[in-house]
């Protein structure tokens, strides 16, 4: 098994999961679509999961992202998030996370409210003169989002490096030549053991299953934790399908293109649950109805995470 693959729809009530450029004291939302429909970035839903993971696991988190300490065998912030280190003269100072993320789509149009805050500080109000400084305004939103999350189990918890070949006898290759005489292979320097693995990829599994921590939501409960789900075990690694349970203006999924992935997800030889809860989407029976024609187990959320986890522990 090679990755996992999971998609989702999630629905919000009034929040503001991703403000964009705050004009004035108007915090604004993320917009795409014409100005439609909100978004959430990539980066802050990335930021969010790791947040959930750490919350769960404090003591495996030996850095901050900010100055990563490249201990992928150790270090789960460092692993699982990858890093970008700038300190020089060490080796793998770069690594992509096995963790791949996409924005979380507004999936209808919805009306943006605009939220007025007020400040309350005993100490403040003294040296406070402004008085507009103590007032905010933040858009908020509800929709449903959709979200991807494909796990590269193959990655996880493994260093593989570059063999350079010995660079004085490079500098004698024609100069066309060097760039690719330099790298005669790839060498595997980190490779965690098995128990370890599958405990980051549970610990990832998790806190999709838990998503929550959005950075304006420090005081509020919204989340964007799944409510429907595909998720595929792949032998391959791949981000097809990903889109498969987009709504349409109706709250609908398309027929059409959810028979033709799980028909794709068939060929290719992909184990597939559902994680389902009712009354998210309006074509409900005719979804359903395709799931069993091409017997996809419907389950709940927590179950299709908790079959995952079980694939995942006999496979790795
Ligand atoms: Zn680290």
């Amino acid at each position: 098994m090679k990755s996992v693959s999971m998609t989702w729809l999630s629905k919000t009530d009034l929040a503001n999961l991703n403000s964009g450029e705050s004009v004035g004291n108007v915090t604004e939302l993320k917009l795409y679509a014409n100005q439609q429909k909100p978004y959430v970035s990539g980066q802050s839903i990335r930021r969010a999961l790791f947040d959930t993971v750490a919350r769960s696991n404090p003591e495996r988190f030996l850095c901050s992202p900010e100055t990563p300490c490249g201990d992928v065998a150790n270090c789960w912030s460092c692993d699982l998030r990858g890093f970008l280190a700038t300190e020089k003269g060490s080796s793998g100072t770069r690594r992509w996370s096995p963790v791949k993320v996409s924005p979380g789509l507004g999936q209808v149009e919805s009306n943006i409210v605009q939220d007025l805050l007020t400040r309350h500080s005993e100490v403040e109000k003294k040296e406070s003169e402004k008085k507009d400084s103590r007032i905010a305004h933040v858009q908020m939103t509800e929709n449903i989002y959709r979200c991807n999350v494909v796990l590269d189990l193959a990655n996880v918890g493994i260093v593989r490096e570059p063999i350079i070949e010995d660079k004085k006898k490079a500098k004698k290759e024609e100069k066309e030549e060097k760039a690719k005489q330099l790298v005669k292979g790839y060498k595997t320097t980190i490779d965690i053991p098995l128990e370890e693995k599958v405990a980051r990829t549970h610990a990832i599994l998790d806190a999709v299953y838990h998503l929550n921590g959005f950075a304006k939501q420090a005081r509020s409960a919204a989340s964007l934790a799944p409510e429907i789900m595909l998720l595929a075990m792949q032998d391959t690694y791949n981000q097809r399908g990903l889109d498969v349970l987009d709504l349409n203006n109706q709250r609908e999924i398309s027929v059409k293109k959810l028979a033709t992935v799980l028909k794709e997800h068939q060929l290719l030889g992909n184990k597939l649950v559902v994680g389902w809860t009712p009354e998210m989407v309006a074509n409900e029976e005719e979804i359903l109805q395709l799931f069993e024609e091409y017997r996809v187990p419907v389950m709940t959320v927590l179950e299709g995470i908790l079959w995952a986890k079980e694939q995942i522990r006999d496979q790795v």
